[in-house]
């Protein structure tokens, strides 16, 4: 592979073209050539890009001060988010603390965990149980706590092995269960693992709500979000849900623990937090746990950027617009429409073997054979070759080829949360031509 610019993330192996500008649901290159972005990029876009009230309250905020430090001033915009934040998310969840990036939550959500360990004298407790398949970031703590062998692999050892559990995915299980007695199946492999690993050392349980790049929207049976939190109470453990996918309205609500009634411990966000207009995250966790922290000294962590009021003013304003402008409401609503529309295409492409997610997190898995839902074979590449065919027609999807300890073809189909119903359309148009022109190359 060789490349034409110091720059280090440019792979010519995956040529692209330069972005020129964003509108809406739509990008455009700098050949004129227009992009549905039908994957929020790498599902931050929520909002769409450009949006001009966003744009202008940035603006305002940059001739005022772009960076102050928040060891020397206190902010309108980071305390207004944190304010903001704090009234959209369930309540219970109530003290907000800010990075600028998803694996930076989910790093700092663990190590908040921890100090409030250490200041209720259970400083014993240090494993954090995760699950496979997950993703949960790229610094060595965050994966770590992945449960993806190839990007873990390359790295390892880091820091000691966390206790991983499977996932439930549950679409795969050839069984005489109930769906409900399936999620209490996959639960229950939690309290397995916390007996395993010795209850007294167990800090927490992090979970993906809905699975994102790792498992391609999967979504548990009910019943496993209620077992999962009530294992944890009974334990004593610490849930974190890293919301940093999910979160900011994806799934139809503002958390996609809502859904369930669930209130975690600590909640981890970004990408649809900041949608693109500034890199910002932060961590949701209640009183409860933040007072004895406080109270030992409080929280010995922060990065230089957390807090900016220019990330703060973008996240602030981005908020704003899926509150005034019902964005939430128009993901739960075009969500189910999109799974709909989605779940018609099996009827002309055999080879679909399975339609899931939530709001507009959807994803469809590609499989030789829908009763066994044996995947295609490896050499297919069908998850590069239909993300280059879309690509070249014009729509953005985002894929990845791994199912747990099994090989398989998923799609995440993501758009920007504003899309309206003819924009599902062209959409949709789209992606049935580049299911059409794959279906030629590899069908025999
Ligand atoms: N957690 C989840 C669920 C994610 O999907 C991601 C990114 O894809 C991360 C954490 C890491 O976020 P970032 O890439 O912003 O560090």
């Amino acid at each position: 592979m060789t490349n034409d610019t110091p720059y280090l993330f440019y792979q010519s192996r995956n040529p692209r073209p330069f972005l020129d500008h964003g509108e809406g649901i739509y990008l455009f290159d700098e050949s004129g050539k227009r992009y549905i972005d039908g994957s929020s990029g790498a599902m931050v876009s929520n909002i769409g890009h450009s949006n001009p009230r966003v744009l202008a309250k940035m603006k305002a905020q940059m001739d005022k001060a772009t960076f102050g430090y928040r060891l020397h001033f206190r902010t309108h915009p980071s305390e207004d988010l944190a304010a903001k934040t704090v009234a959209m998310c369930p309540k219970g969840l109530d003290r907000v603390f800010f990075v600028s990036g998803g694996s930076e939550a989910v790093e700092s959500a663990v190590k908040l965990a921890r100090q409030y360990a250490l200041a209720t004298g259970q400083g014993g407790r240090y494993k954090v149980i995760s699950r496979f398949p997950s993703y949960h970031g790229c610094t060595f703590g965050a994966l770590d706590l992945t449960g993806y062998e190839p990007l873990r692999a390359p790295f390892a050892p880091m820091m000691e092995g966390m206790p991983k559990i499977t996932a439930p995915t549950t679409y795969l299980d050839r069984d005489n269960l109930t769906e409900d007695e399936r999620g209490i199946r996959y639960a229950e492999l939690l309290r397995e693992r916390i007996e395993e690993a010795g209850p007294d050392t167990v800090l927490a349980f992090l979970m993906e709500p809905v699975g994102g790049a790792s498992t391609g929207a999967l979504v548990a049976p009910d019943s496993y979000y209620q077992r999962t939190r009530e294992i944890c109470d009974e334990y004593g453990v610490l849930l974190i849900y890293d919301e940093v996918m999910t979160g900011a309205g994806r799934t139809g609500t503002f958390l996609a623990a809502e859904h369930w009634g669930i209130t975690p411990d600590i909640v981890a966000l970004s990408k649809g937090f900041g949608a693109g207009y500034a890199p910002l995250g932060a961590i949701v966790a209640s009183s409860r746990l933040v007072e004895p922290v406080l109270d030992a000294g409080g929280f010995q962590h922060g990065f230089t950027y957390a807090g900016n009021p220019l990330a703060c003013a973008a996240g602030l304003a981005v908020l704003e617009e899926l509150e005034d402008q019902n964005i939430i409401e128009n993901a739960a609503l075009m969500g189910a429409l999109l799974k709909r529309r989605l779940e018609d295409l099996m009827a002309h492409f055999p080879f679909i073997g399975d339609v899931r997610g939530k709001g507009l997190l959807l994803a469809f898995e590609l499989v030789a054979d829908r009763g066994t839902m044996r995947p295609l074979a490896k050499e297919l590449n069908a998850y590069t070759r239909l993300v280059e065919i879309a690509y070249d027609l014009g729509l953005i999807i985002y894929s990845r080829r791994t199912r747990g300890g099994l090989e398989g073809d998923h799609f995440l189909i993501c758009p920007p949360l504003i899309i309206t119903e003819p924009q599902i359309d062209e959409l949709m148009e789209l992606l049935e031509a580049s299911l059409t022109r794959l279906a030629d190359e590899i069908m025999p």
